[in-house]
């Protein structure tokens, strides 16, 4: 019996990535593969790659190939606007954008308005439409190339439907209920969702790479059932590990904990002040005890903040853990200096998101290239 669960909607306990690449029969993103995309990209891989953040795939040794032969490939990711944004949410974002930056190649970024009101008992069709809105500028502040970056909203992208109904013929309700257990309650509109969700793997015959929470992997896995019946391709993905909350590596930040996440429009210094109050570390009781002993880095939220995103310079990564390890440093200056960081994030991210405002026409798609 596992002790921890990964689905869709919930994530729960110590992730053991490497059992869930076994579970999900996925492959791990191996340093064959990583030296190759640094090969074709004639670039130094970024640190959610040397650390493997990224850490499982699905094909994307094909997608290496048809780049290298000259095939291409697309990226399509997504968001489903159900509140505001935070931390955990936009790092993969990031990643996407050095994937998309390296390779010079199209993305396309599906805003599930539709399905946050289908899915979410509270939520009126109007609230969801609304965080598409918001979370759109902090995805364009993230600093995507404006020429190859697609974003549609599903209830404004209307052409989805006509494409989303040729897989609708491919998926049995039996195919859909093993994904999203759909129950007698279940309404009708989230039974036809998954055929919405698939429709942008087809937006370009070439293969399409989906870079995602390894929770979202069980919806692709359906779209692998039958795109090649329709003549394209099974979509590739690589699967990033979860960004813990701030109370505890289990699970993962989540917007339904407000005490557990930093949102990207937190003020900078209310961010700083739970980080503060709510980070859990791996210091030792007393700090005459952490400097006799050491902290624990391995157990420490703060850490793993610093290993996932604020602070890309490897060498420096090591010198903290082992002033941490040896008791040099003690937890209330290294929480400090991740409040920094993230107060530092949080400004420059939020100048971003303002100015995204004028471009979000821009990064409109219409269904023409
Ligand atoms: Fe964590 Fe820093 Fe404390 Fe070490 S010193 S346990 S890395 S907060």
């Amino acid at each position: 019996m596992d002790d921890f669960k990964v689905t869709p909607w919930d994530v729960e306990g110590m992730v053991d990535y490497a059992k869930l690449i076994e579970e999900f029969g996925t492959s791990p993103l191996t340093d064959e593969l990583l030296k190759k995309t640094a090969e074709l990209t004639r670039s130094e891989l970024p640190m959610y790659f040397r650390r493997r953040f990224f850490f499982s795939h699905r094909d994307y040794d094909k997608v290496l190939a048809d780049y290298e032969s000259g095939k291409g490939f697309f990226l399509y990711t997504g968001r489903g606007p159900s509140g505001p944004m935070h931390i955990g949410h936009i790092i993969p974002f990031f990643a996407t954008k050095w994937l998309q930056e390296k390779f010079g190649v199209n993305l396309y970024i599906q805003i599930t308005d539709d399905e946050k009101f289908l899915f979410k008992e509270k939520l009126t069709f109007d609230d969801t439409k609304r965080w598409a809105y918001d979370n759109i500028l902090d995805i364009i502040a993230v600093g995507f190339d404006p020429d190859k970056t697609f974003i549609f909203q599903d209830s404004e992208f209307t052409k989805i439907y006509e494409m989303a109904i040729p897989i609708a013929k491919k998926i049995n309700y039996s195919m859909a209920k093993a994904v999203f257990g759909f129950t007698e309650q279940s309404k009708i509109g989230m039974i036809f969702y998954p055929a919405i969700q698939a429709a942008p793997t087809f937006f370009e015959r070439k293969r399409c790479l989906i870079p995602a929470a390894i929770d979202q992997d069980p919806y692709w896995r359906l779209q692998r059932d039958f795109a090649e019946s329709l003549g394209y391709y099974k979509t590739a993905a690589i699967h990033s590990k979860f960004v813990p909350g701030l109370m505890g590596l289990e699970g993962k930040m989540s917007a339904s904990k407000p005490e557990t996440a930093v949102y990207l429009t937190d003020d900078p210094e209310e961010a700083g002040k739970k980080i503060w109050k709510y980070a859990l570390t791996g210091g030792r009781a007393t700090a005459k005890e952490q400097r006799e002993k050491g902290g624990q880095p391995e157990k420490c939220v703060v850490f793993k903040w610093f290993e996932i995103f604020f602070e890309p310079d490897d060498e420096k990564l090591m010198e903290r853990y082992h002033a941490c390890k040896s008791g040099e440093l003690l937890c209330g200056q290294c929480k400090r200096e991740l409040i920094e960081r993230v107060q530092e994030f949080l400004k420059e991210h939020q100048k971003k998101r303002k100015e995204a405002e004028k471009k979000v026409e821009k990064f409109k798609y219409t269904g023409e290239l």
